[in-house]
């Protein structure tokens, strides 16, 4: 085991876990001037392809972080955000994303491969001489020694910091460690993924928008990719067949099932696909304390949510940004850094994880619940649409 630390302060912060968050937590504190190390447990430091939204509450967060221009180069600036009827076809609503949303909002509104957002973090850090990434360093202890904090990684390795984050996602050792509130709550909702070439969308369909199709009790989300070279697919669907939070066996039989009373252009698009790459959709309730002493917790780790606001990596990113702030003002006591850090946070990522399971039924509606969702949004104009998404998109104060 190694020895404690002979001056403590000096150790840099352990994040635990590679993923969105826990790089955009390194790079925030190296830019208030704070070491930080990254034990990732995969062997090396990467995502998985396949499709994210961006809103411009993103991008306040990547002005920050310094990484705005690189991410421009990569993604894609849709048109619109369309929600159509999965029956009828029709439009539903529209949010456009043109330059009357970008003089709204600051930022404008992307897409991304996951990969080249977690290729552009990942960069950023590479460049920074006060980040170590240590891949293949599963993280099974942690312990607040007071001074200083105790990390062991399954390979026996112990890792001293000043203090540890957990962006270890959805099941994470860090929560069970701090909350211990069992595990998260399996929604019945399933998303199956995949990424196809431009090349093999139908021209007709080929649209440089978000399109959301919503259909009962399924949705289908379609999206260009990579500056147009890919296109993206989420579909999902209501099952109970799957009892645990994950499961690697997509049945493409089912969701086929699922969505056979879907549009035309749905099913055109779904039979696409030969491989998909399956989510059992979990998310928890919100808590108050995620913080305890000099650990904390940031993400997915903290407040995980369904996908329906698209805002889950965006949250993470916005996690990252308030606490290395609250670690710059309290001048290094972390306890209380991390208590404002998760004092500003509570409440707006509550209202993400709540709301999101409110859009998921608006998507999934039937019978009148979908006749009253298309009529009361129906010619809804682009102000009102704006201001519906004014407490999310317009971002976060940022203290200095
Ligand atoms: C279908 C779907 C669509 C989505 N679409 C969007 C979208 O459009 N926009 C958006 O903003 N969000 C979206 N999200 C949400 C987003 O993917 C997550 O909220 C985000 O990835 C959370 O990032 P994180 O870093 O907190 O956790 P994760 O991405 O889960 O990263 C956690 C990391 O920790 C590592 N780890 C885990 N345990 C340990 C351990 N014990 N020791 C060391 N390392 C460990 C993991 O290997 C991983 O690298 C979507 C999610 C889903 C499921």
């Amino acid at each position: 085991m190694a020895p404690p630390p002979q001056n403590p302060t000096a150790a840099p912060v352990i994040i635990i876990g590679g993923g969105i968050g826990g790089l955009a937590a390194a790079l925030a504190l190296s830019r208030k001037g704070i070491a930080a190390q990254v034990l990732e447990q995969s062997s090396a430091f990467s995502e998985i392809g396949a499709g994210i939204q961006l809103g411009p509450n993103a991008f306040q967060m990547f002005d920050v972080l310094g990484v705005t221009e690189a991410i421009n180069h990569c993604a894609v600036f849709p048109d619109a955000l369309i929600m159509r009827d999965g029956l009828s076809g029709d439009e539903v609503t529209r949010i456009s994303l043109g330059a009357a949303f970008r003089e709204r909002f600051r930022y404008p509104y992307a897409v991304i491969y996951r990969a080249d957002l977690h290729r552009v973090l990942l960069e950023a850090c590479r460049a920074q001489s006060s980040i170590t990434l240590s891949a293949q360093r599963k993280v099974t202890e942690i312990r607040d020694e007071g001074e200083y904090v105790t990390v062991e990684t399954r390979d026996g390795t112990t890792v001293h910091g000043v203090a540890a984050i957990g962006a270890d996602g959805l099941w994470s050792t860090a929560r069970a460690h701090l909350v211990n509130d069992g595990k998260p709550r399996v929604s019945g909702h399933i998303a199956y993924r995949a990424v196809l070439p431009i090349a093999s969308v139908p021209q007709e369909l080929n649209w440089n928008s978000v399109v959301l199709w919503a259909g009962p009790k399924t949705h289908l989300v379609q999206y260009p990719l990579r500056r147009g070279e890919l296109f993206n697919l989420v579909a999902v669907f209501h099952s109970d067949r799957y009892a645990e939070g994950w499961d690697v066996h997509a049945d493409p039989a089912e969701l086929h099932e699922r969505f056979s009373a879907a549009r035309t252009e749905v099913q055109t698009l779904l039979g696409k696909i030969d491989v998909w790459k399956m989510w059992v959709l979990c998310d928890r309730e919100p808590i108050k304390e995620w913080s305890k002493g000099r650990v904390t917790l940031l993400g997915d780790a903290a407040h995980p949510m369904l996908q329906y606001l698209a805002q889950g990596a965006a949250m993470a990113m916005e996690d990252a940004v308030v606490l290395a702030d609250a670690v710059d003002v309290c001048a290094g006591n972390f306890t209380e850094a991390f208590q404002k850090y998760q004092g500003e946070r509570y409440l707006r990522t509550a209202r993400v994880q709540l709301t999101a399971r409110f859009y998921g039924d608006v998507y999934h509606a039937t019978g009148a619940t979908r006749d009253l969702r298309n009529e009361l949004l129906k010619g809804r104009a682009r102000e009102k649409a704006y201001e519906g998404v004014a407490w999310l998109y317009d971002g976060i104060c940022l203290s200095r």
